[in-house]
């Protein structure tokens, strides 16, 4: 019982990481490689059912995070943690701003350039869906576990996506050693890195913010710019030319 909990926290951990860094962050915020419509759709369901309760409409998840780039640990970045004394201020910051960018109906307010499915941004985005979401994850554990563990893990999976951004952006900002010696704090946190799957070489990306790999140093590896790499072989994405890589 314990082992299958294991599991299921490590596949939900990975996958909903991946499509955080793969579709919302490489894909939807920086435009670093393209992909049909089928796949797009496929991606954008496959960030819907990971993330779950905590889905993060593509949209503005793209706007919060190009503003992250361009005041990066200033004032007007929406979530440096230098502005910050704990991780759940950070958090809730976050939260505000990304609610900010939504209308009432969870739909973002402005046009920007990114992969967009209104039907599914409102229905993910609901209170209806992710109480849904809870619910399922509860009645899993209860079924197949029980009180206690699911008291301790439906948390941690209905949080999921915060719980990434919070570790990016408070970890990337704070801890690590720099390659480059940028106007911001940003660092490699190589040591958690593979709790992250290369976003945590934020200093690499801060100073190269549309290369696919985040990787530059021999022993700094990048796992999702290596599925990124298979996926181009498999034709299911073309990276930009224009991109160093
Ligand atoms: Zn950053
Ligand atoms: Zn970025």
């Amino acid at each position: 019982m314990y082992l299958t909990v294991l599991i299921f926290l490590i596949i939900h951990w990975y996958l909903s990481l991946f499509c955080q860094s793969f579709f919302l962050h490489r894909y939807a915020a920086h435009r670093m490689f393209k992909m049909n419509s089928f796949f797009e759709k496929f991606f954008y369901i496959l960030t819907f059912i990971s993330q779950g309760p905590s889905f993060l409409n593509p949209s503005a998840y793209a706007e919060m995070h190009r503003r992250h780039h361009s005041y990066s640990d200033t004032e007007k970045d929406p979530h440096s943690p230098h502005f910050h004394n704990s991780l759940s201020s950070l958090m809730k910051k976050t939260y505000s701003e990304y609610m900010s960018l939504l209308d009432e109906n969870f739909v973002f307010k402005k046009i920007n350039h990114t992969p967009k499915w209104t039907f599914l941004d409102r229905l993910a985005d609901s209170w209806f869906t992710r109480i849904t979401w809870i619910l399922i994850y509860t009645a899993l554990y209860l079924h197949f576990s029980n009180l206690w563990l699911a008291l301790i893990c439906v948390p941690i999976h209905s949080l999921m996506g915060p719980i990434h951004g919070a570790i990016v952006n408070w970890c990337g900002h704070k801890y690590g050693y720099r390659n480059f010696d940028l106007g911001d704090k940003s660092k490699n946190t190589l040591f958690l890195d593979f709790l992250m799957m290369g976003e945590l070489y934020q200093n690499n990306h801060h100073h190269h913010p549309q290369k696919l790999n985040f990787a530059i140093r021999w022993f700094e590896k990048d796992p999702v710019y290596m599925m990124a790499k298979i996926m181009e072989k498999l034709r299911v994405i073309k990276i930009k030319e224009s991109q160093t890589c």
